[in-house]
């Protein structure tokens, strides 16, 4: 029997329109046709169970082999097979549907950056590759006869019986002169690794098995162990810390989903790493750029997600829309929020414990998704400069009573780092309040949310102003210096700065507070930083704002009416230098040639 034939489409070059589209990513012709022979392989099994093939299975297995020479590479499985009518209507009509399909899709789209690019087209992707295929294939039923298909990626193809004698596919790919980089062992090795690591089939290369047919996602979680979830965690991630928990996904309705997501430890930005989670469809690696499926901050996790309900085969833009995209969004949201409030319930000391590497993680979440907020203000924590952990509940009650200023806000008080601003931190120390540390570049995200969402509360750094103004409670303390007094203070210390950006007060303070601090203000701090570390909600004018400082200086203080009552102008401006010199070098703003400067005349001096 020898027949040729046609294949019916509109397109004659059908095929120079798939390697175009599909440029940037050829190697998934592997992915592909391996999935292909793993489902005829698990279709057998099925058939075998249910008692419709009643023949020997054998070792059910998907064989990958390359001939440098020939310039083939053959995949073959000892599936369910095809009968020659079966290969006419399965890769001719179905299987070529389904390539059409897409190329109408997407012929008029100039660029092919709309497209996600992994998209299943299935067993025509064999022609990205091959300038021509073969199929050799036999199929279960009894008494069925081997047929071989070739086609030379034109419309034509003919189909003649075989002499294969076992049942199952051959796939033989006769690779084109581009193409020839995946005639290479490490390049065939590597593709086979990334995309079946995990395939639920034995898949042989090389006289070795490489994947991993069970990966523990697929189990029950009361079947695993501790154990078993790092040793898989380092089957993913080798040689990388151990991650501090992890989340056993598993869902089936309204849509399909497992997979287990891991908690890294992450103490800063700088180690973030993205792309991390791998995503799956069948346990057949999909990609692992999960932007679009898992919500924005949680892509700090690692780990694996499998779904079947993730379309693929669409753009960008349509996955943000899509539905069953939107739930595994909030599902994914859900289980993680439930899972950390499990752990702070069950062990809150443990919980403190891995605050410092799941609090960053934790805030992102709370400023970029409002019902992650909800739950996690149960359990975000803040910590003052004592060590000591609140929730945000519990450190409400603890501030109310001292730090509540005249118009009924609570005040927090927060350091972003300890050494630099000592000098303020003392100061409300000493009033008996109390300063929280937050020294993340989120921070200043988070505060702003926070102040959002807590009523009548305001996040002030320890250095925006001085503590009386911080917590303004109404009393003011009397200026030993009389205004006349203070006006021309005040005119020596502008003087004396001949820098545009600091602003000059005089007021009264306590006697035992420094003659003058160097102080940012809240709000054009928060500002400038938010623009300058992204997002801030257009904020982004603020970004060039050069920093302003106020310089306060303390009317109280001995050494300012001493500089008062000095008669000569020049004495009294060496003062307010070295005073304001004093006040910058406390908070490490005294630099360049102005620090040189102050060291040579204080050196003078003595
Ligand atoms: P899809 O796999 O998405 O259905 P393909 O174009 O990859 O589309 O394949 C079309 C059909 O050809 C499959 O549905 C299957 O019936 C058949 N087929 C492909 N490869 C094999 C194989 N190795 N063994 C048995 N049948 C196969």
């Amino acid at each position: 029997m020898k027949e040729t034939g046609n294949i019916s489409i509109h397109t004659e070059n059908i095929f120079p329109i798939i390697k175009k589209f599909l440029y940037s990513d050829h190697e998934i012709f592997l992915r592909e046709l391996v999935s292909n022979a793993v489902d005829a392989t698990q279709k057998i099994k099925r058939l075998s169970s249910i008692g419709e093939f009643n023949g020997e299975l054998g070792e059910l297995k998907v064989q990958v082999s390359f001939d440098k020479d020939k310039k083939t590479i053959t995949i073959s499985d000892n599936g369910i097979g095809m009968t020659a009518e079966e290969i006419k209507k399965y890769i001719n009509q179905i299987a070529f549907s389904g390539a059409t399909e897409f190329v109408e899709k997407y012929k008029d789209q100039g660029d092919d950056k709309g497209i996600i690019g992994h998209f299943g087209l299935g067993f025509y992707s064999a022609f990205m590759v091959a300038k021509e295929v073969e199929i050799i294939s036999k199929s279960y039923q009894d008494g069925s006869e081997a047929a071989r298909w070739i086609c030379d990626g034109s419309t034509e193809y003919s189909i003649a019986s075989a002499k294969k004698k076992t049942r199952g596919t051959d796939i033989i790919l006769h690779i084109a002169e581009d193409s020839e980089e995946f005639l290479e062992e490490y390049r065939l090795k590597s593709i086979l690794e990334k995309y079946g690591k995990f395939l639920p089939m034995p898949i042989e290369f090389q006289e070795k098995i490489i994947n991993n047919p069970s990966p523990i996602w697929t189990k029950s979680p009361s079947d695993l162990t501790d154990e078993d979830y790092l040793q898989f965690y380092d089957e993913l991630y080798p040689m990388q810390e151990k991650p501090l928990f992890w989340i056993h996904l598993n869902v089936d309705y309204p849509f399909n989903l497992t997979g287990i997501l891991y908690f890294p430890k992450v103490k800063n930005e700088m180690q973030l790493q993205r792309e991390k989670i791998q995503l799956y469809s069948r346990q057949v690696f999909i990609t692992d750029e999960v932007k679009d499926i898992v919500p924005e901050f949680l892509m700090l996790l690692h780990g694996v997600i499998d779904s079947p309900d993730i379309p693929l085969n669409v753009s960008r833009s349509f996955l943000q829309a899509d539905s069953n995209v939107k739930k595994i969004n909030s599902y994914i949201t859900k289980k993680v929020a439930d899972k950390l409030a499990e752990l702070f319930k069950a062990d809150r000391a443990a919980f403190e414990e891995k605050f410092a590497n799941i609090g960053l993680f934790i805030k992102y979440g709370m400023i970029s998704d409002e019902k992650f907020m909800e739950k996690a203000k149960d359990f975000c924590l803040v910590q003052d400069t004592a060590g000591k952990y609140f929730t945000l509940d519990e450190y409400a009650e603890e501030v109310q009573a001292a730090q509540t200023d005249k118009d009924g806000n609570k005040v927090y008080l927060y350091t972003t780092d300890e050494q630099q601003q000592d000098a303020f931190i003392q100061s409300a120390t000493q009033k008996g309040y109390s300063v929280i540390r937050l020294d993340s570049l989120i921070d200043s995200h988070f505060i702003q949310a926070m102040e959002a969402k807590l009523e009548k509360t305001q996040w002030k750094r320890v250095d925006a102003d001085r503590i009386e103004k911080l917590i303004d409670t109404g009393i003011n303390l009397e200026a030993i210096l009389s205004e006349t007094q203070k006006e021309s203070v005040k005119k020596v210390f502008e003087e004396t700065l001949n820098d545009k950006q600091k602003v000059v007060s005089v007021e009264a303070m306590s006697p035992d507070e420094l003659p003058a601090i160097v102080t940012q203000n809240e709000f054009m701090r928060r500002m400038s930083e938010m623009s300058k570390n992204g997002g801030g909600g257009g904020m982004s004018m603020f970004g060039a704002m050069p920093t302003t400082y106020n310089i306060t200086v303390n009317a109280n203080h001995p050494l300012i009416s001493k500089l008062a009552e000095l008669t000569s102008e020049d004495e009294q401006k060496a003062l307010a230098k070295q005073i304001s010199d004093l006040a910058l070098l406390s908070q490490n703003l005294l630099t360049g040639a102005d620090l040189t400067a102050f060291i040579k005349r204080t050196i003078a001096k003595q």
